[in-house]
């Protein structure tokens, strides 16, 4: 009730604005500063009603009222058809800029890989994105390992998975950039990593489309969310990410010593066209990968990268 008033009042400032700017025109063609500064002035307004409307529309309000801490990917609520999240107050959760696996479907698994691995080493320190209230703390022995997902009133739930340590506790709230565990190795994963997920009303998006890991940032101030285009857009994102981080990796002679992505083991008869079919890969992208010619001859029991 009282943001409503408050709301209104500053509707009322702004609808006047007009009026005041066109009866001081006269005066600010002698003053450009004074006008500059009223401009200013309209932006500042305009930003603080922007923040004003976001405030009551973002928020615990699209999530059932009901608190758990159960991992539910399926909130039964209804998808609302756009909701503009708010990305700023953010906080990279690692000072890591190398994504190791990007998000999307691995055809070698059948499955989803519904985040983004970022490369970590065991006991890095990871951070909140964003203020907000942790909801799951737990360990999943064949997937995430220990892992955190934390609420956030702008709407976004995120996910930080294969953690050597959690720091935080079931419930408890969080500062965006408060330290909430350790990165390791736990779970389903070769190789220490963290795996991050950004979530809305439990539906997957691409973390890329939100955070940029390389520089460090976020894509924009707000990222809007879209039930008709959402899956198609976090798709097309990975796909503008694999190139970046094979150029990258073709631009980095030491890429291979510090991979940590995804490791297969070759197995009798296979042949690294048999092996990159059975990965969705080509033979150029696994070979590129592994650093090693076509015509290579590979062994079973051998381990390439991809
Ligand atoms: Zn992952």
């Amino acid at each position: 009730m009282i943001i409503r008033h408050i709301k209104l009042c500053i509707l009322g400032i702004f609808t006047l604005a007009p009026i005041t700017s066109s009866a001081q025109d006269l005066i600010a063609r002698q003053a450009p500063i004074d006008r500059k500064l009223r401009i200013a002035d309209s932006v500042a307004l305009q930003r603080l009603i922007e923040r004003q409307n976001h405030f009551e529309l973002q928020g615990e309000s699209v999530y059932p009222e009901e608190w758990n801490n159960l991992f539910t990917r399926n909130y039964n609520v209804e998808i609302p058809d756009s909701f503009r999240i708010d990305l700023r107050g953010f906080c990279m959760p690692t000072p890591s800029r190398r994504i190791t696996s990007n998000f999307g479907y691995r055809p070698a698994f059948r499955r989803q890989h519904e985040g983004l691995d970022i490369k970590v080493y065991i006991g890095d320190t990871i951070r909140a994105a964003f203020d907000g209230k942790v909801r799951i703390v737990k360990y999943d022995r064949g997937g995430y390992g220990k892992y955190i997902l934390i609420r956030h009133p702008n709407g976004l739930e995120t996910l930080y998975g294969h953690l050597s340590k959690q720091i935080v506790e079931e419930d408890q709230e969080v500062k965006a950039g408060d330290p909430i565990g350790l990165g390791g190795n736990t779970g389903r994963s070769f190789g220490s990593h963290l795996h991050f997920e950004t979530r809305f009303l439990g539906k997957p998006l691409n973390p890329v489309l939100m955070f940029d890991f390389p520089n460090q940032d976020v894509t924009s101030d707000f990222y809007v969310f879209r039930k008709d285009t959402y899956r198609e857009e976090s798709r097309m994102a990975s796909r503008n990410t694999n190139s970046q981080k094979n150029d990258t990796e073709e631009n980095k002679p030491d890429a291979g010593n510090t991979f940590s992505g995804h490791f297969y083991k070759v197995k009798a008869g296979e042949t690294l066209s048999s092996i990159s079919d059975k990965l969705g890969l080509t033979v150029d992208q696994l070979c590129q990968t592994n650093r090693i010619n076509k015509k290579s001859k590979i062994r079973p029991g051998q381990v390439l990268r991809y």
